[in-house]
């Protein structure tokens, strides 16, 4: 994880429940945590059982799917096995290894590709890291 959401405000309705991806997916710097790997202070199906200590990183990140409202409910990351955030003008799509095609199905890939349309228009780009694989998506 290398970088916050624009807004850190949670979208009205959503709630990270039982999700633990952002705890898992992303590389930590500050926790020395590799990608694809839970952090050694995640409880899976909880949280963080060092939510007051926890680093910086952690405190500033909301995945896209909880703070932006125009990211659709089959985005909730522990539904479709994914993570989604921005990063400046990248949106990145983390994916779940266990899940390595999820990306490839609808209404999915065609979500991503209008992402990538309207990116684009605007000097952005989507990208999507499925385990070791790296795709640029394009919007057609
Ligand atoms: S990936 Fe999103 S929904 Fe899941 S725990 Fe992290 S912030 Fe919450
Ligand atoms: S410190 Fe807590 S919030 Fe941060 S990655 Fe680890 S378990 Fe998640």
């Amino acid at each position: 994880m290398t970088a916050v959401t624009d807004a850190a405000i949670v979208v009205t309705g959503r709630a990270c429940g039982s999700c633990t991806l952002c705890c898992y997916l992303p590389d930590i710097d500050e926790l020395d945590k590799p990608a694809n790997t839970f952090c050694r202070a995640c409880i899976a199906g909880k949280g963080c059982s060092a939510y007051e200590a926890r680093p910086t990183t952690c405190r500033d990140f909301l995945c896209a799917w909880m703070s932006d409202a125009r990211i659709d409910e089959a985005w909730e990351p522990a539904r479709c096995h994914m993570m989604v955030y921005r990063q400046g003008m990248q949106l990145t799509v983390l994916v779940d290894p266990q899940y390595p095609q999820a990306w490839c199905r609808e209404p999915y890939l065609g979500q991503l590709q209008a992402w990538a349309r309207q990116a684009r228009a605007e000097g952005g780009y989507v990208i999507v890291y499925a385990g070791d694989a790296l795709s640029v998506i394009a919007g057609d």
